[in-house]
């Protein structure tokens, strides 16, 4: 398959990356994860638009603009003839003797990505279990930096209870998932964190609740607590990867009946609507 490169397209033999890269030193850098449906990126715009947004929000200037990214994305999925799958990319501040301040003028970031291909075959929208686990991030997870250590040991612990994602909270109140955001539904009011400096304003999330909108679903964006999700009716955690997927257990605790619920369902149709139409076979 085909890399993304600064501006340019290469095989993997061909990527060199320093080794003083400041992603590497310091995980200083800003990433994307970009859904292909039927061959075409799924709210590209958005998820540009909010790269540009993190690289802006840790004083890092990009090469070249968003149109030129968004065309670089679309030629690399193009390349790799991806129909079912994701692009990643992410920019680091580049490379330089490693000191923690910037480096001066000269070193410009470095931007790289792939694509991944999906198994042949829609992916279940299979229900998950959650392991509720501290979350000990920084005060700034709106940015969607590369720094994700307490993000990965969250999954981890996670998954070593058999669970499939995490669920953060900061002493009781809940944030979000490890790689997600998440959302309770009770007596058929939805509940989620407001967007703030806690979580990553989700681009699945902001679909949702424009799904929410045109439904006429009522919103509550106020934080849950912890104690309060295991007798939720409902919950359901969303991302890019994931899209909706609605949560069966939280803690060895079932939620509601333990498959998804109605409130789950119905938005995972309207989430459904807005995709893009399958190419014809
Ligand atoms: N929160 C965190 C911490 C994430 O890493 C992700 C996935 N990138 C999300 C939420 C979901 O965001 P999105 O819907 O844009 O993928």
């Amino acid at each position: 398959s085909t890399y993304l490169l600064n501006d340019r397209f290469v095989k993997e033999d061909e990527i060199t990356v320093s080794i003083e890269d400041r992603g590497y030193y310091f995980g200083d850098g800003v990433y994307e994860v970009i859904r292909v449906y039927g061959g075409i990126l799924f709210t590209a715009d958005e998820h540009i638009g909010r790269l540009y947004e993190s690289a802006s929000k840790i004083r890092m200037d990009l090469p070249y603009g968003e149109e030129e990214m968004k065309a670089k994305i679309e030629q690399l999925v193009k390349d790799n003839g991806i129909i079912e799958g994701h692009v990643y990319v992410q920019a680091t501040r580049g490379a330089a003797p490693r000191v923690h301040q910037f480096p001066g003028e000269g070193v410009v970031p470095v931007i790289t990505g792939y694509t991944k291909a999906y198994g042949q075959g829609a992916e279940p929208a299979e229900t998950v279990s959650l392991k509720s686990v501290e979350d000990i991030r920084w005060m700034r997870c709106d940015i969607k930096s590369l720094n994700l250590l307490a993000n990965v040991l969250a999954k981890q612990e996670a998954h070593e209870h058999g669970c499939y994602e995490a669920l953060l909270h900061r002493g009781g109140t809940v944030t979000e998932g490890s790689s997600s955001n998440v959302f309770g539904v009770k007596d058929g009011v939805i509940h989620t964190h407001p967007v703030s400096n806690f979580i990553l304003n989700g681009i699945t999330r902001r679909v949702v609740m424009e799904c929410c909108e045109e439904l006429g679903q009522p919103v509550h964006e106020q934080p849950m607590a912890l104690e309060d999700v295991y007798t939720m009716d409902e919950f359901f955690m969303t991302s890019t990867t994931n899209g909706i997927a609605p949560v069966s257990a939280i803690d060895g605790r079932q939620i509601g009946d333990g498959r998804p619920g109605p409130v789950t369902k119905a938005l995972m149709a309207a989430f459904d609507k807005k995709l893009p139409a399958p190419v014809a076979s």
